[in-house]
């Protein structure tokens, strides 16, 4: 092995080639009105303390009921995620002491996860890997600490709206090898999540959070090396800061010969580095046990059937669906399938009128542009997927031009009418029959000699300025391709 001499004095660096192995946990708050043991709601952000009630609460001799909702929630998860789902499974505790888990326990699944041995497909360099699932189970969130600074003194306060929030964790296998990789995993996941229904992923909400485990070794081998934990990961963003931190903190010691603790470590987003939590030595034991005040859940056959049911198509195949049934190109099919809302809405559009190429760049162009201006989500749009294909079909069919159908969707909004009543309210019709539209062309060249000169000079692109005098003559009526064919026909007429 090579070895330099470092800038400190008596360090050896070395210039080995080191190659990351990533695992990621995520923790996601499952979409369910109240919460995994008691009927209190899961709203977020109402006073502290109001969504609570005596088994949220932890207190003694209270006995939890298991919310169906939230199990079911968590089995469509990791049926989607292709997990085996054990028959029974059961919860334990994990034994820990924190402010804000009053119980001084929280129920978890470790000994019978509800889903193991999954896998999910993300895009890496423009082809799919399997990144394998090693399990997926369902909890109970914590409370949360507010630590707040009042008056020269520092105290902390304990909010327990969130404690008893239905929480699904999903643990990978360390199977990532890249920064890159890792990101396509969580936009992968969260898509998933989203697709299926389980959570509204709200990042800046905590709906989605992340915990990170890095490791290096010899590139090209494939042993694993000590890894390290990193907590605290609130977003994507977060994330990539904290393995793009840890890879070049571990590479820098190995290259140095100092070996990686085995340790867990804080992010610190605002500061942009991590920082030890907790080592090897202080590392907790649990002591997992079963959780004694609830039963195993068995899971019938049909009930699996009838979840697995609901799993709605994937957006990874979903997305070469449209690619393969539709002719869309790889970018169109990725923009239409990024949320299933919009992709049901591309479909029903298509259902209405088979035109898939001209509804995509009208659902792309117009109503996704106008949807995110207002930052609302197309399922709240006030067009019905049949009545925008009603308005792609008149334009496809020549019977208005695009200029008027812009304006036609702006007035669907706002009276509630269809494409055809107010295209014929307004007189809106595309000008398309040339003994309409001749005398119109007639007029706009005896007016403008300019142009005409111009054009009769050898400027053929001149004819456009002529075209816009067409479209203003006739309220934007004409039909632009045919106004151009019959102007440069009479004008070539004239040379
Ligand atoms: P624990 O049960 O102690 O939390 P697990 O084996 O369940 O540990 O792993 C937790 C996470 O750490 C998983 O996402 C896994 O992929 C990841 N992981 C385990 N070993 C390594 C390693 N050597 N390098 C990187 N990640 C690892
Ligand atoms: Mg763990
Ligand atoms: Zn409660």
């Amino acid at each position: 092995m090579l070895c330099l001499t470092a800038p400190e004095a008596g360090v050896r660096v070395s210039d080995m080639e080191y190659e990351p192995v990533i695992g990621l946990e995520t923790h996601a708050e499952l979409l369910t009105e109240s919460k995994l043991w008691c009927r209190c709601s899961t709203r977020f952000g109402e006073p502290p303390n109001t969504q609570t009630c005596p088994i949220c609460l932890g207190m003694p001799g209270v006995l939890p009921v298991l919310n169906e909702r939230a199990f079911e929630l968590a089995l469509r998860a990791a049926l989607a995620l292709n997990c085996a789902i054990n028959r029974p499974t059961f919860f334990d505790r994990k034994n820990y002491y924190y402010p804000d888990l009053p119980k001084n326990y929280q129920v978890s699944q470790n000994y019978c996860n509800l889903g193991e041995d999954g896998w999910i497909e993300i895009p890496v360099d423009a082809e799919l890997r399997r990144v394998g699932i090693h399990n997926v189970h369902l909890e109970e969130d914590a409370g949360k600490n507010l630590h707040a600074q009042h008056g020269g003194a520092h105290y902390s306060l304990v909010d327990l709206n969130r404690a008893g929030t239905p929480l699904l964790e999903i643990v990978t296998r360390p199977e990532m090898h890249s920064v890159a990789e890792a990101d396509a995993f969580m936009h992968t996941l969260r898509r998933l999540l989203l697709y299926a229904g389980v959570s509204d992923c709200k990042m800046q909400e905590g709906s989605l959070r992340f915990e990170a485990s890095v490791s290096m070794r010899p590139a090209g081998s494939d042993g694993l090396g000590t890894r390290v934990e990193v907590k605290n990961l609130n977003s994507i963003k977060a994330v990539r800061g904290a393995l793009e931190y840890e890879i070049e903190r571990q590479t820098r010691r190995l290259r140095e010969g100092r070996p990686v603790e085995m340790e867990t470590r804080l992010w610190d987003a605002e500061r942009g580095r991590s920082a030890v939590m907790r080592t090897k030595e202080e590392a907790q034991d649990y002591r997992y046990f079963p959780e004694p005040d609830l039963l195993p859940v068995e899971i019938s056959d049909r009930e699996l059937a009838r979840v697995r049911a609901s799993v709605p198509e994937m957006p990874v195949l979903r997305r070469s669906r449209f690619e393969r049934d539709y002719g869309l190109s790889e970018y169109n099919a990725s923009v239409l399938t990024d949320s299933k809302q919009v992709a049901d809405y591309f479909e029903a559009c298509v259902a209405a009128y088979d035109s898939p190429g001209s509804v995509a760049n009208w659902i792309m162009n117009e109503a996704l542009a106008l949807t995110n201006r207002r930052g609302i989500g197309i399922a709240e749009f006030e067009i019905s997927p049949e009545r925008l294909a009603g308005l792609v079909r008149l334009l496809n069919e020549g019977r208005i031009n695009a200029r008027v159908a812009r304006d036609i969707m702006h007035k669907m909004i706002d009276t509630g009418k269809d494409a055809p009543t107010l295209v014929r309210e307004e007189g809106a019709e595309q000008v398309s029959d040339r003994s309409a539209l001749d005398p119109v062309i007639q007029q706009v060249i005896e007016e403008n000699p300019q142009p005409v000169q111009d054009y009769l000079a050898g400027s053929k692109k001149a004819v456009g300025a002529l075209v816009g005098q067409v479209m203003r003559l006739s309220r934007g009526k004409a039909d632009p391709k045919l106004a151009g064919q019959m102007l440069r026909q009479k004008l070539d007429r004239m040379q």
